[in-house]
C-alpha cells in the first residue's frame, strides 16, 4: 500500500464529512485498499487492528496522544505504537457464542455503520440486535452486551496514563478510528492553504500543486515567501 497523495487526503476528508464515526472507519479502510465487504465483515477489534496497521503505513508507527489531566488540568502528551497496545497483528474472528440457545455473533464494522444510519439510538439498537442475534428477542440487554463484549474483547481499548505534573493516573479510552480521522482532517486545511499560497504566487493549478512531492511543495512555499 502506497501512501495517500495530498489530493487523496483531501478527498477522503470530503467523502467522510457527512458520515458518522463508523462510516468513516470503513471509508478509511476502503481508501487503504480493502474491499468494502471485507471491511464491513470485520469485528470491531479486527477493524481497529486494521486501522492501526493502515495508520502506521500512512503516517508512521508512532502515535502522539494528547490528554488533559482531570485532576490538575495540565495538558500532556505521550507516544505509543500499536505494538505497545498489543494491536499490531490482524486479530482473529471469534466463532459465534450461544446465549439462551440462540447463536450470537460479534458486532461487525458493517453493523455499526448501518446502525449509525438509523434515526435514533433505539432503532439502531433493535437493528444491531437483529443482526447479531437473529431470533434472540428474549435475550436481555445485559446478557447480550456481556456476550458481545466476550466475543470481541479488543473492541474497546483503554490506555493507562499518568500525569507528569501531579502523578494522577488516568484510564484513557483510545479510539483509533477517531484519532486517525482527526489527523487527516487536521491536514486538509494546511494542504488547501498551501494550494492557495502557491496558486497566488505561481498561478499553478490545484491538481499540479497537490501532486508535488511534499518536500518540493515545501521548497516552493519557502521560495514563494509563504
Ligand atoms: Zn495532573
Amino acid at each position: 500500500m502506497r501512501r495517500w497523495t495530498a489530493l487523496e487526503l483531501i478527498e477522503i476528508g470530503e467523502s467522510g464529512a457527512s458520515l458518522g464515526p463508523a462510516g468513516r472507519a470503513l471509508l478509511l479502510l476502503e481508501a487503504g485498499g480493502m474491499p468494502r465487504d471485507a471491511a464491513e465483515a470485520l469485528s470491531l477489534g479486527q477493524r481497529d487492528r486494521a486501522l492501526f496497521a493502515l495508520r502506521a503505513r500512512q503516517f508512521g508507527a508512532r502515535l502522539e496522544v494528547g490528554q488533559r489531566c482531570p485532576e490538575c488540568g495540565a495538558d500532556y502528551e505521550f507516544t505509543l505504537t500499536a505494538a505497545d497496545l498489543g494491536r499490531d497483528t490482524p486479530g482473529e474472528a471469534a466463532p459465534p457464542a450461544t446465549v439462551e440457545g440462540v447463536a450470537v455473533r460479534a458486532l461487525t464494522a458493517g453493523d455499526l455503520a448501518l446502525g449509525e444510519g438509523q434515526g435514533d439510538a433505539e432503532a439502531a439498537r433493535a437493528l444491531l440486535r437483529r443482526r447479531v442475534a437473529p431470533g434472540g428477542d428474549a435475550i436481555g440487554d445485559a446478557a447480550l452486551d456481556a456476550a458481545l463484549a466476550a466475543l470481541d474483547p479488543d473492541a474497546e481499548l483503554a490506555i493507562a496514563a499518568r500525569c507528569p505534573e501531579c502523578g494522577q493516573a488516568a484510564d484513557i479510552v483510545f479510539d483509533i478510528a477517531a484519532f486517525f480521522w482527526d489527523e487527516i482532517i487536521l491536514r486538509v486545511p494546511r494542504l488547501l492553504q498551501q494550494v492557495a499560497d502557491l496558486a497566488r504566487v505561481n498561478h499553478w493549478s490545484e491538481r499540479d500543486i497537490l501532486s508535488l512531492p511534499p518536500a518540493r511543495r515545501r521548497f516552493y512555499l519557502t521560495a514563494a515567501g509563504a
